[in-house]
Formats: C-alpha cells, structure tokens, sequence
C-alpha cells in the first residue's frame, strides 16, 4: 500500500532519474504534528484592487514566506484583475515548498456582470495556479463577504493540516455569531459520532476529533467490533457497534446518545464496482443503500429528535467519482452525487431551522484498504493524477472533517471540499 514511487523521488538517485525521465516529481507534503503543528515563515498580505477587509493579522514574513495572503475582493473589473498578477507574479516564486497562497475573493454580484466575471475569473486563476505552481505548494480561493466569519478557514487553510487540499473554492458567509472559542481543543464538551469509525477513513477522523477536545463515539458494523472498541478506548470514547443501514439507526443513535450530539460524520461507505451492463441489482442497491439512502435516513431521524444540538455539524462524506464520475462505478458515483445534493439542498434550512451546518468532504484518492484493492495500474494512475503526484492520508480527510466541525466554522454551510490534491478528475 506504500507509495513506493513516493520514496524513491525523495532519494537523489530517485530525483535525478525521474527528472530526467518527465516523470511527475511529488513533493513530501509537510502535515501537522504535534512537535511541528504551524508553519514557520509567516504570510505575505498582498491586495489587488481596493480592499475591503479589516483586522486581518498574520506574523510577518519572511523571505521565504509560507504562504501569501491576496486580498482580491475589492476587484471590479479587468483593470482590477491586472493588479493580480502584478501582485503575486513577482512573489510567488518565494513561496516555501508546501506553503500555500490563498485568494482572497468576494461574492459574485448578481446586479454587476463586470464584478461577477472578474471574480469568477479568479476561480480559473487559482486551479491554473495551482497545477503549475509545485514543491507540494497549494492554491485555494475563498469567498467571503465577512471577513470576521473567516478565521477557522484561514488558520486550517494556512497549517498543515491543510497539506492535500488545493485547487478549491470555498464559500464563506456570514458570521454566526459564535462564542468565545478554545482554539487549542475546540470540540471540548462536545460529542462526535462518526460512522464507519473501525478502520480508514473513519478511524483517523475519530482520532483527529478527539484530538480537538471531543467525547468520540465509533459506529461501524458489528463485524468491526473489536477494531471500533479498541480506538475508542485508546480515544477515550465509546463503540456503538450498529449497520447503519438498519431501519432504526437514527433512533438507536438517539438513544444511545440521550444527552444529544455535536457533530455527526457520515463517513461509512461501501464500493461494489462492475460497469453497468454488469451490475445485478443488489450490487446498486447495496452501495446506494449505505452511501445514499442511509445518510438522508439517520440526518432525518436525528434533526427530527433533536439530537443534534444546536451549533451542531453535520460533515458527509461524497467523492471526486460523485463529482466527475467514473468507470465501473455508477452506483457509487451515484451515491456520492446524491450526498452532493442532499448537503446543498439541506444546509441553509438545517442552520435556519436547526442552527446545524451542512457540509460535504469529497475525498480524492486516499490511501486506505479500499484504495489498496484497487489493480496495480488504475491505483499507480489514481494517485498521479492530481497538482500533487501523489495520493492523500486519511488524516488529510479528518483534518478538513474537523475544520467544517469546528464551532468557529458556523459561516461555512452547505460547501462540497474535495480533498484531493486537486485531481485532474472533477475540475
Ligand atoms: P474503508 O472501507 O477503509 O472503511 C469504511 C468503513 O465503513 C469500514 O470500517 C466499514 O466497516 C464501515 N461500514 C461499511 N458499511 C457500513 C454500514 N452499513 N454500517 C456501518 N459501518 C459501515 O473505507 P475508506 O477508504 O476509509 O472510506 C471512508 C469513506 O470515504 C467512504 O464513504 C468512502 O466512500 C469515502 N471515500 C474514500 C476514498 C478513498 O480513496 N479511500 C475516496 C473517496 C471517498
């Protein structure tokens, strides 16, 4: 499951050979750790066109910053977006391998064709940027119409824990009005359940939300028993050893949770590929079953109880297949698709009726037992394809989970984030 190719270009022997070759150069990624939890280097703030953002403080930079910071909301028209390129052409190069530059845009402004078209001009710069720029550097774009609401996205974006995320918009409204935030353990006092929590994916969310301050409790079949009580009690939280498909998940959720929940992350998911001149029905129905029906059975038990407090999260989990499709994988990608559309149609009216945010993580391809199965070729293909070179961590995935459950994050509703070190699948 290593990625050997990986290891190999780290080596100078490797490095040299495959540069000489044309072949793809990935850079180790640099992620969070406890010894190393911020980069070092500071932020370059540039702005193109007027700016309209205040109280935005960074440490400074240096000559190598580890990231830029472009303040492009103020810009209107194409003179505007001139001031973009004559304010990150001569910085970009100085950026530090694996730093990140972020663009900072406005809304796009339905009565002003001019101001839409040059901030959605911004948008093709960015995924531009971010195929050519290397050295394990990401490029993200943020729409924001109050920068107050920002912070929790600013500090994931700029940490590394934002290491396989690039190429992405994010959308960022207005401030909840939240409280007093704990920045070194901001799930304390709080409760996530996560399903599909034994193993993967799942397991590495469980701890990273742990990590955050939060009381973890592990779903997964009752298969994975033993691996789900082992984490839990490593996590210090508790197993729940439940199908997810079973008719009365949510309520058994409810009830095993009679104090409610904070964040709930629908993670479990199953593949069962064959093209579709292949597929008998219960190959569909399975796949639709967990992934689909499942998550829009227990998100609708669960609001209905009131068991998800208010301030809560809900995080599912779709796909970059759900997003550009992929062959042999109809049911699956339909599956994720769905997710898709249930976070977008459910989050304004969870936040209004709930004051629960809705997002989605659609995760690229990550190393983990599913991608493992995957034949030699297709998974060598499968981890190249993205500005990276290479495959992403399950903690990759977990860290964005724990960005979009973060009670700082209550402007952040109804976004679909690829994690996916911007595959060249899905745009
Ligand atoms: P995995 O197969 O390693 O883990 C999935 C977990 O879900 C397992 O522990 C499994 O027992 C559990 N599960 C399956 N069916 C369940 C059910 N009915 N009830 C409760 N638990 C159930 O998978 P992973 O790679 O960690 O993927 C996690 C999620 O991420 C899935 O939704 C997957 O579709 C999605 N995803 C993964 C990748 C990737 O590259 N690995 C890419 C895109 C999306």
């Amino acid at each position: 499951m290593a990625d050997r190719y990986l290891s190999f270009t780290g080596t100078a022997p490797g490095r040299f050979l495959t540069r000489r070759l044309g072949l793809p150069q990935p850079a180790a990624l640099r992620r969070w750790s406890v010894q190393a939890p911020e980069f070092e280097g500071g932020v370059l703030l540039l702005t193109a066109g007027k700016s309209e953002l205040s109280g935005l403080e960074f440490p400074a930079p240096s000559d190598a910053p580890a990231a830029i910071l472009l303040d492009a909301t103020g810009v209107r028209d194409v003179e505007g977006l001139a001031e973009v390129h004559a304010a990150l052409h001569p910085a970009v190069r100085s950026v530090a391998a694996s730093g990140r530059i972020i663009v900072l845009g406005a809304p796009l402004d339905p009565a002003d064709h001019h101001q839409a078209a040059v901030q959605q001009a911004l948008e093709g710069f960015t995924r531009s940027l971010g195929k050519e720029i290397g050295r394990g550097r990401t490029v993200n774009l943020v729409r924001l119409s109050d920068a107050s609401a920002a912070e929790s996205t600013l500090r994931f974006l700029l940490s590394p824990k934002s290491a396989y995320v690039s190429g992405q918009v994010i959308e960022v409204g207005q401030a909840a009005g939240e409280a007093e935030v704990d920045w070194e353990l901001p799930l304390a006092g709080r409760t996530a359940l996560v399903t599909g929590g034994a193993r993967g994916i799942g397991a590495a969310v469980a701890e990273t939300l742990a990590r955050d301050g939060a009381r973890v409790v592990v779903l997964d079949v009752p298969g994975a028993s033993a691996d789900a009580e082992r984490l839990a009690a490593r996590l210090g939280g508790s197993a729940l050893a439940l199908d997810i498909t079973a008719a009365d998940a949510g309520v058994r959720i409810a009830q095993a949770l009679p104090d409610g929940l904070d964040v709930l992350v629908h993670n479990a998911g199953v593949t069962r590929d064959r093209r579709l001149v292949n597929m008998p029905a219960e190959r569909w129905s399975s796949v639709l079953e967990v992934n689909l029906a499942s998550v829009l059975r227990t998100t609708d038990a669960l609001l209905d109880a009131g068991a998800l407090r208010r301030g809560g999260r809900i995080v599912a989990t779709a796909s970059i297949a759900g997003l550009a499709g992929n062959a042999g994988q109809t049911n699956y990608g339909a599956s994720k698709a769905g997710v898709v559309g249930m976070v977008r149609s459910l989050a304004p009216r969870a936040l209004a009726g709930h004051g629960v945010t809705v997002n989605a993580v659609a995760p690229g391809f990550i190393e983990t037992k599913m991608t493992a199965a995957v034949p030699l070729f297709i998974r060598e293909a499968g981890r190249r394809m993205n500005s990276l070179a290479q495959g992403g961590l399950p903690a990759d995935v977990a860290e964005t989970t724990a960005w979009l459950a973060h009670p700082a994050s209550g402007a952040v509703n109804g976004q679909v984030v690829r994690v996916c070190g911007q595959s060249l699948l899905g745009a």
